[in-house]
């Protein structure tokens, strides 16, 4: 076991030190902000949406290293999604973190490193402040396009 948390560890480095999906969008179709104050994380995630599907994700922030970790394994994992398969995975993740469900990798990609961080109840609003971040702007997408329609 020793060995495959070490493989972890270096995942979430890998992802702290170089963010996958770190910046902006032109003109994304949503932008979100969300944050963690009792760890001082603080996220502005943006999505593109064309026809139903999450083509573009982008993120700027700052926080600690499972937060911003989390934020880029999250853009990684979303990215291509239908809206609804986007959100079942987020809701997958959650329940990791609750300790409710096992990680799967097909689904969680990079972010099955985050696993184990389900027993420190106290980093969990950490790993999941960018997957709620993701929640909140597809739900906000799909409320406005509701609007609209
Ligand atoms: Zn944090």
């Amino acid at each position: 076991m020793g060995g495959l948390d070490d493989l972890y560890q270096d995942l979430i480095l890998d992802h702290y030190r170089r963010k996958r999906g770190e910046g902006s969008l032109d003109n994304p179709t949503v932008a979100v902000d969300q944050n963690n104050p009792l760890c001082g994380d603080e996220i502005h995630l943006e999505l593109n949406i064309v026809d139903g599907t999450v083509t573009e994700i982008a993120h700027t922030g700052e926080g600690c290293s499972i937060s911003q970790a989390s934020m880029s394994m999250m853009s990684e994992a979303l990215v291509g999604k239908s809206l609804e398969d986007a959100l079942e995975v987020v809701e997958h993740f959650r329940m990791v973190m609750h300790g409710s469900e096992q990680g799967d990798e097909d689904r969680l990609g990079d972010a099955i490193a985050l696993e184990g961080v389900a027993k420190y109840p106290v980093r969990v609003k950490c790993a999941l402040l960018g997957w709620m971040a993701a929640k909140d702007a597809i739900q906000t997408y799909q409320r406005e396009g509701e609007e609209v329609a």
